[in-house]
């Protein structure tokens, strides 16, 4: 990748068992160590950073090119500045153990480096064997920590944005951010492109197949499901004359809704209803976006954050 739904460019690290956490689980250490290759003494660590994260976006795993599945995380880097907006990636998520999968608002630790090739200033590559998983924060008192989270990040206009990424990404230039749409956006609901779809499908049977041959049944993940539909959130943010933006929604949860009702005839209406409805009435909402790393100036919906509406006051953490 990093494109968030998008075919990605081939990498080694997210093979079954190669990038697991090293949270207390007998299975993860010592000899998930010594087997990993990417493991190496020396040079390579010496460019590793160590950081907690709280994680704020999960976006929906993609298969690349050479049939391996990652995803794309992103979350507020803690330290002793204000948080700051951090993209993961790559991530094969469904390939942890599942007691090892974060959630979102889980604090995480981990190792990361510099990715050789994304210049995009807030991506890095997690180290494997690395990930410490620690709590997850609450939605007590009125989402009072997440919302004070998420207020000291970077937020944006989203045409503001778009415009910093028109002369590609780089040191200084925003590739994640809050963004605040004037009112509630409408949710796009089509059809992908079927030749998008048949490449795919393809890569999707290519795992099937792959997977029918070397794994145990009982120890089999779900298989990748091709999602055929697009969704969009149209709005129009703060920026004066704001054309109005189109932009795909790759939270994993939207994948989650649709494969929970797309059996239902109404399928469409519940989605709107709750992408347009139950996230927003009565709801402080904004949205969580970035852009895609081979076209910087096209931004992507990562998530939404929707605490109730309170009137502001003082947090006390
Ligand atoms: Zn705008």
């Amino acid at each position: 990748m990093p494109n968030w739904e998008g075919p990605g460019r081939p990498h080694s690290c997210s093979r079954r068992g190669v990038w697991r956490c090293a949270s207390a689980s007998p299975k993860s250490s010592p000899d998930t160590l010594i087997k990993d290759p990417k493991r190496r003494p020396m040079a390579v660590i010496s460019t590793e950073t160590e950081m907690e994260v709280v994680v704020l976006v999960k976006a929906a795993p993609v298969l690349t090119r050479d049939l391996e599945e990652t995803m794309c995380v992103a979350g507020a880097r803690l330290g002793e500045d204000a948080p700051q907006w951090i993209r993961l990636h790559p991530v094969p998520f469904r390939d942890l153990d599942e007691e090892q999968r974060f959630a979102k608002y889980q604090r995480v630790a981990l190792s990361v480096r510099r990715p050789k090739a994304d210049r995009r200033p807030e991506s890095w590559s997690p180290v494997p064997n690395t990930l410490m998983l620690h709590e997850t924060m609450t939605t007590n008192d009125q989402w009072a920590r997440r919302r004070h989270l998420v207020g000291q990040l970077f937020e944006a206009p989203m045409c503001d944005l778009v415009e910093a990424n028109r002369s590609g990404s780089g040191p200084g230039t925003p590739s994640l951010a809050v963004v605040r749409p004037i009112e509630p956006p409408v949710l796009e609901i089509t059809e992908r492109d079927p030749e998008q779809l048949k490449e795919w499908r393809r890569r999707a049977d290519g795992v099937a197949a792959r997977t029918s041959l070397f794994d145990e049944p009982e120890g089999r993940k779900p298989e990748f499901e091709v999602v055929p539909w697009r969704f969009r959130y149209r709005y129009r943010c703060s920026a004066p004359n704001c054309p109005t933006h189109h932009q795909t929604i790759v939270d994993w949860e939207v994948l989650a809704l649709w494969r929970r009702v797309r059996n239902r005839p109404n399928w469409q209406d519940l989605m709107r209803r709750k992408f347009e409805i139950q996230l927003w009435a009565g709801r402080d909402t904004v949205l969580f976006v970035g852009n895609q790393e081979q076209r910087p100036a096209s931004f992507l919906v990562l998530g939404t954050f929707w605490p109730p509406d309170v009137p502001s006051q003082g947090v006390l953490l």
